[in-house]
């Protein structure tokens, strides 16, 4: 299935383990860039601190998540730190058919059956620099109990071992440096001869280029 070809608009899916600065860097890249727009996520687990509802996540009971499940309404779903997410195929077919792009901030299995399911679809991982910096990144973070941090650092190992199954790789070492490897890859992608033959129709006509 190459669906990807029928939707104008890029999908873009970045992984990372937790505290390699995945938020952060998909935050300042919608920040900087208007044409790139979040997906959001339906998820089991309970909302955190001010997260609402619909802007996060959908946050669903076990229930609405096994029908939707059944329904087919996902693009993946991944269970993650012992709750389960999920990406609805109806939020982001729709904007990358209006030719937004659209940007999923998911797992690494995630990752990887969007990829299978839209080849085009560009997969990137942030590594963090280190194991020190990512354990003191997770413990500076003041979020997780020492259990939960050793817990996570054991994932990752896990996570990273699937580097190799995505198109990019950005080392989030100094953060405005990463996030200036990111904004590479989403203009790189739109300068790819199908997006540019759309983008730059009248030059392309007038220069007689088909
Ligand atoms: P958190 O609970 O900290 O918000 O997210 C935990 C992990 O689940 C993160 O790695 C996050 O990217 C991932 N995640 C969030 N939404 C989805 C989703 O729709 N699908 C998958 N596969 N992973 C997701």
């Amino acid at each position: 299935m190459t669906k990807a070809m029928d939707y104008p608009g890029n999908l873009f899916v970045v992984a990372a383990p937790s505290g390699a600065g995945k938020s952060s860097l998909v935050k300042a890249l919608m920040e900087l860039d208007k044409r790139v727009s979040p997906s959001v996520s339906h998820t089991t687990r309970a909302p955190r601190g001010q997260e609402v509802h619909g802007r996060e996540y959908y946050f669903v009971s076990h229930e609405t998540f096994d029908q939707m499940v059944t329904q087919n309404a996902f693009l993946e779903w991944a269970s993650v730190h012992g709750n389960r997410y999920g990406t609805s195929k109806t939020a982001i077919e729709q904007r990358m058919s209006q030719g937004v792009d659209v940007v999923l901030e998911i797992d690494f299995q995630g990752a990887i059956q969007v990829k299978r399911i839209f080849p085009n679809a560009v997969l990137v991982f942030i590594l963090p620099p280190s194991w020190e910096e990512l354990r003191s990144r997770l413990e500076r973070r003041n979020e997780d109990s020492a259990e939960t941090i050793e817990l996570r650092l054991q994932n990752a190992a896990q996570e990273m071992a699937h580097a190799r199954e995505f198109d990019f790789v950005i080392i989030n070492e100094l953060f405005e440096r990463a996030l200036f490897d990111l904004k590479a890859i989403v203009h790189a992608q739109r300068l790819r001869y199908g997006a540019q033959r759309i983008a730059r129709a009248d030059t392309f006509g007038a220069l007689n280029i088909h």
